[in-house]
């Protein structure tokens, strides 16, 4: 089933040209036609244009893959660093620089394979980060090997007879390492991203979006069709507070669920780190 009818490209190519994000606009991205990417890139500049970030208290901080890009075309600061080590650098400038707005981006390959030590660290910690994980199921930038989101079967260059492991979820993982604001999203759903990542940055804590967004060159299998048949918005009655049920109708693969599962409001590692440093400035 395709949801792409010419009027809907239209609607959407009518919304992009009435955004009013030119001022955290940077260089003309790079990615191909298509790419999912895209949106995402989109809901951050309508999330700061929305929450008036400054572009000089902004910072994106990425590791490598097409999602890695993400820096050169956003005006703020930016840092593309090694591979899987986004969440690292991005701790150490928030802690250094409290005031900063700090967003992580990276790919399924760079958060879960790469730099899969470090996620549930950042989100146990409740790190003041948002952390947008753009997931495509493949290495999109290396011309497409199996990722750890791949599904089982799936064929690619390093598994020619079909992936033999099973995907994981980066979804129920951030559940499971206790992240306190916890949402899936999907490319083809604009404005949905757009909400997301503005309530994502709000968030005092580890805010993280898994955002379903397809390689249309190197994945014939995960595609915007093959979501598109099986995602559906979470129940309205859905209760934000309940981890334990947040977690179940994240495993569920149909429908793959998208919308924000969790939200807790507790200190962050911000406030702990202050309270250390308001005790050490007591008179003794
Ligand atoms: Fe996007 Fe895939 Fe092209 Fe990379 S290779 S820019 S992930 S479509
Ligand atoms: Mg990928």
């Amino acid at each position: 089933m395709s949801f792409l009818s010419k009027q809907s490209v239209i609607d959407e190519l009518n919304k992009a040209k009435a955004s009013k994000t030119k001022e955290w606009r940077d260089n003309l991205p790079t990615w191909c036609p298509g790419c999912g990417h895209f949106t995402g890139l989109h809901g951050l500049y309508e999330a700061a244009e929305k929450l008036k970030i400054p572009p000089k208290d902004f910072v994106v901080v990425s590791g490598i893959g097409c999602s890695g890009r993400f820096p050169f075309f956003i005006k703020g600061f930016g840092l593309h660093g090694l591979h899987g080590r986004a969440i690292p650098i991005a701790t150490g400038i928030k802690v250094a620089s409290p005031d900063l707005t700090v967003v992580v981006v990276g790919g399924d390959g760079d958060g879960v394979g790469i730099g899969g030590g470090h996620f549930p660290h950042a989100a146990r910690s409740n790190f003041n980060l948002t952390y947008i994980l753009l997931d495509n199921s493949i290495y999109g930038l290396t011309k497409g090997q199996i990722s750890p989101t791949s599904p089982m079967g799936m064929k690619s260059g390093t598994s020619p007879y079909g992936n033999i492991a099973r995907p994981l979820n980066p979804t129920t993982l951030a559940l499971a390492y206790g992240a306190t604001f916890v949402a899936r999203t999907f490319s083809r759903e604009r404005d949905m991203v757009s909400e997301l990542i503005t309530k994502a940055i709000q968030h005092k804590g580890f805010s993280f979006i898994h955002d379903l967004s397809p390689c249309v060159v190197f994945n014939k299998v995960v595609t915007y069709n093959s979501w598109n048949d099986v995602a559906a918005k979470l129940p309205e009655e859905h209760d934000i507070l309940n981890r334990s049920r947040a977690m179940m109708l994240a495993d569920s693969t149909e429908p793959i669920y998208q919308g924000l599962f969790f939200r807790e409001e507790i200190p962050s590692f911000d406030d702990h780190v202050q309270k250390v440093k308001d005790g050490l400035n007591q008179p003794a």
